[in-house]
């Protein structure tokens, strides 16, 4: 009598295991409800936090805030030649004389290079400044870490979020080259280094900028740009430097046939370029900085070309410093006195608005430009400037 049938004693046994399962499992969604509320707490906080940090970019507001120009491109049409002329817009001889003359006086000093030895100083890295401000949160057991702040880009820009505070618009950078404008304010150079990227030169024009950590503009020949280029380009990304075009293929005579201006040719070519960049460096990624293979100064008949590219969003920049590294045979320097000798000496041609932009090469063959660096880096350094790159 008082024991019942096996098969209800299953099925009450049944019944309290289901109860059981029930119970347990509303524990269990209770459970993870509460702790995706925590998670997802605990994801906003940080970026609250970091995007705060970004934004209150020690004292570079003003740097951020992108003038129109004043018609500033009627400037100089200085129908002077060669690549490397620089003449001003008002003296295409003075390129012509300067050449020469800084050639002679260069060759008088014989002395070879010393490579300047560094102060391995700025410990703390400049790129490092704002990044460090991101401290690690709850979450670090996260499996799939984010990238650490100082390589986070900065959208539709040319360069890293860490490098704003360094980072100066193109438009403003040319204005007070030329005279018209003030908004860079303080001395700044741009060291800028064009027709890369080479895999000899490149990296050892990276080595030196970091040993001095110092940031320049480089000017990518987009043909240069492929899977074995690759890693070069996100190291000067990532370094915090600042990624410009100079053209697709460099060709003068398909950019400028009879010496004018194919403004449809020069867009293709800075949009070409833009696509591979956005290929290896992510959608994200925008550059707005254009250099003319030969330089602005060098060609007829750009305004249309000019035109063109301002209405895709691209400003193209000269120079107003230069160390001779593209200059013929003859005239160009063949010791780092003489090229260290000649940059100091391209900085008379141009008249002095506290801005410098430094004309180098970091293509095929450029080993006295690498060789020349440190001493040019510690010229500017000795005369107070700070380092900045164009955006
Ligand atoms: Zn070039």
């Amino acid at each position: 009598m008082g024991k019942r049938p096996q098969h209800v004693k299953q099925q009450h046994q049944r019944h309290w295991g289901r109860w059981l399962i029930g119970i347990f499992s509303v524990v269990v969604l209770v459970g993870l409800i509460g702790l995706m509320m925590v998670q997802v707490l605990d994801f906003s906080a940080p970026e609250t936090s970091s995007g705060q940090s970004n934004q209150t970019d020690p004292a570079q507001q003003h740097q951020t805030s992108r003038q129109q120009p004043t018609s500033q491109d009627h400037s100089h049409a200085a129908e002077s030649s060669g690549h490397q002329a620089h003449g001003s817009k008002s003296s295409s001889t003075a390129a012509a004389s300067s050449s020469s003359s800084s050639a002679s006086t260069g060759r008088s000093s014989s002395s070879q290079s010393a490579t300047g030895v560094v102060p391995d100083a700025a410990a703390g890295s400049s790129a490092n400044a704002d990044g460090a401000t991101s401290t690690p949160r709850a979450n670090d057991a996260d499996p799939t870490p984010q990238a650490p702040t100082n390589v986070t880009p900065a959208p539709g820009q040319n360069h890293l979020a860490a490098a704003s505070q360094y980072a100066f618009d193109v438009q403003q950078v040319r204005a007070q080259m030329y005279g018209q404008g003030s908004a860079i304010g303080q001395k700044t150079v741009f060291l800028t280094f064009d027709d890369g990227i080479n895999p000899t030169i490149t990296p050892q024009i990276l080595a030196i900028l970091h040993r001095y950590q110092v940031h320049a503009t480089f000017f990518l020949v987009g043909k240069a740009i492929n899977q074995s280029t690759r890693a070069l380009l996100l190291q000067e990304y990532q370094s915090g430097h600042g990624i410009a075009i100079h053209s697709f293929d460099h060709n003068y005579s398909r950019l400028y046939p009879k010496r004018r201006a194919n403004a449809s040719q020069i867009l293709a070519e800075a949009e070409q370029t833009q696509a591979v960049l956005r290929q290896y460096l992510g959608q994200q990624f925008r550059t707005r900085v254009w250099r003319y293979p030969g330089g602005h100064m060098s060609w007829q008949n750009l305004a249309p070309a000019d035109l063109a590219l301002r209405q895709h969003g691209y400003y193209w920049m000269d120079w107003n410093a230069a160390s001779g590294d593209a200059l013929g045979a003859k005239e160009a320097p063949k010791t780092v006195a003489q090229m260290v000798q000649y940059q100091a000496y391209s900085l008379s041609y141009f008249p002095d608005h506290g801005v410098r932009v430094v004309l180098m090469h970091d293509a095929a063959g450029k080993q006295l430009t690498v060789a020349a660096l440190p001493q040019i880096i510690e010229f500017y350094q000795q005369r107070g400037y700070r380092f900045g790159i164009l955006s």
